[in-house]
């Protein structure tokens, strides 16, 4: 995946002057250690550098500029060993505009009982330090991610590494540029949005072309390249014998790698993170892009059909956030379901735009009419998801703010084979039931489209919700229907008080 810079997580100790030089040298010996030791956790993403103690409102002001500054700092760590009396932070903290996390953790693990004496306690004072954080964090109504516990716990780690994954993922969507060929499918209401709202909170950038942009990009693709990107096909896939060289429906796959080929060259050359089409406008292509969608999201591009720039943007800061963790993440659509009182299931899929890195064992390369959009035939890959734990999000524009919600879902193997549906699918249960998970979706005013994954967790997405400081309706095992609708009363209310997204 076209990636992000290499970056890295600044831990910052906070103390004070209060002990002398020796017990200070001691605490910036022990936060080198704790740096040293999360940066070669394996569950730890990014490298984590030990970049200060500061004990000066004057230090803490010049940290945070700083690190507003440094492309290479994603955010921040904070610890405060000691009392670190929190007046000194208010003029950092309040022009500070990297993400950051609260790391409640001593640097002993045990009390050494037998020896327990002042100097010890001078050196493991976060219970009180990070108290008076605390309290200024709050007082500030700062976003941040608090994490509690020894630094050596394996829960401590996996907390933070969590953090990290989607600061990386915020990251990226600065200055992300997203291409919107054509634009909203007809009279669709959720799919629609304040670009410019979604530009001030989330930094990146949806720019409209018309799809005869994209036409000239394929036009210009050579006969030598589809050759290849068709051999490529031919190894990955499985394809019936009409569709492979020489045979006489061929020309659809041709067809299918020349889009490919030209929607990348495009992607390329405005360093686009993501794009959206419709089907409703398509003039001078042959099919719809199906294939091509399919393997761009692949390779890590967000995707949203019909226009739908928010869940474009949505998947793929969920692709970086997921990135490495095994289990892929695609665009998605609540499609039909299967009512068994005995067990309800839900069936997604979309036309054809459905990602390959949720496939379950090798794709098949297939070409059948669409009934609407009046193109020739498109290819598509077409396979079943497979069974395990994942989730679907949906960002929605409320008018006075965005809304992020998510329902963790089980996937399941197909009841049956759907021999006569042509179409990627995934097929799961809704937590905690489907009836409580759908009335709450549609209560919450949830869309069709999803981003869905088995990589990303409730917890990332909470952790990116506190970041840009938008509203997150989380249905989980633990959802009741007559909860989350206080919930999203009280959220409404809250809300219109609450200063929107970051300051
Ligand atoms: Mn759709």
């Amino acid at each position: 995946m076209k990636s992000s810079p290499k970056q890295v997580i600044w831990l910052v100790t906070g103390s004070q002057e209060l002990y002398g030089p020796g017990p200070l040298k001691q605490v910036a010996e022990n936060s080198r250690v704790i740096a040293r030791s999360l940066s070669a956790e394996k569950g730890i993403p990014m490298k984590v550098v030990f970049k200060s103690l500061l004990t000066t409102s004057e230090g803490v002001r010049a940290l945070c500029l700083e690190a507003n500054q440094s492309p290479e700092c994603a955010g921040l760590v904070l610890w405060m060993h000691t009392f670190s009396p929190s007046r000194m932070w208010i003029g950092g903290l309040s022009l500070l505009r990297k993400p950051f996390a609260h790391l409640h953790t001593q640097f002993n693990r045990d009390l050494p009982w037998s020896e327990i004496d002042m100097d010890f306690m001078n050196l493991n004072q976060a219970a009180h330090g990070d108290r008076e954080a605390g309290f200024l964090h709050a007082r500030m109504r700062l976003p941040r991610k608090i994490v509690v516990g020894h630094w050596q716990d394996p829960e401590v780690i996996e907390r933070l590494g969590a953090w990290m994954r989607v600061v990386r993922g915020w990251q990226d969507m600065q200055g992300a540029r997203f291409a919107r060929f054509g634009d909203n499918m007809r009279r669709v209401a959720v799919t629609e949005g304040n670009k410019v709202s979604a530009e001030t909170l989330f930094g990146y950038q949806v720019d409209g072309y018309s799809v005869g942009d994209l036409v000239k990009e394929v036009n210009a693709v050579s006969d030598a390249e589809v050759n290849r990107l068709c051999a490529d096909y031919a190894d990955r896939y499985t394809m019936a014998p009409a569709l492979r060289r020489g045979a006489k429906r061929h020309s659809s796959v041709r067809e299918a790698a020349r889009i490919e080929l030209g929607l990348r060259a495009f992607l390329q050359k405005g360093n686009f993170k993501g794009f959206t089409t419709t089907f409703e406008d398509l003039h001078g292509l042959r099919q719809l892009p199906g294939l091509a969608v399919q393997r761009l999201m692949a390779e890590g591009y967000g995707f949203g059909a019909e226009g739908d720039w928010k869940t474009c943007a949505l998947l793929r800061m969920m692709k970086v956030i997921g990135e490495g963790l095994g289990g892929g993440t695609s665009f998605m659509e609540d499609y039909t379901y299967h009512l068994d009182p005995s067990g309800s299931l839900v069936l997604g899929a979309h036309m054809l735009e459905i990602c390959e890195s949720i496939a379950s064992g090798r794709p098949s390369l297939e070409v059948h009419p669409l009934g609407i959009g009046g193109k020739e035939d498109p290819a598509r890959l077409v396979f079943s998801a497979p069974a395990g734990p994942a989730l679907n999000a949906s960002m929605i524009d409320l008018g006075n703010r965005f809304r992020l919600i998510v329902n963790e879902v089980d996937v399941v193997e197909p009841p049956a084979p759907l021999p006569k549906l042509p179409v990627a699918r995934a097929i799961w249960k809704c937590r905690p039931d489907f009836k409580t998970a759908c009335g709450a979706w549609i209560r919450a005013g949830g869309a069709h489209h999803t981003a869905f994954s088995y990589s990303v967790t409730a917890e990332h997405l909470r952790d990116f919700a506190e970041i840009a400081g938008i509203e997150l309706v989380l249905i989980d095992q633990e959802t009741r229907l007559s909860g989350l609708e206080k919930e999203i009363r009280w959220n409404e209310a809250y809300y219109h008080l609450a200063p929107i997204g970051r300051p």
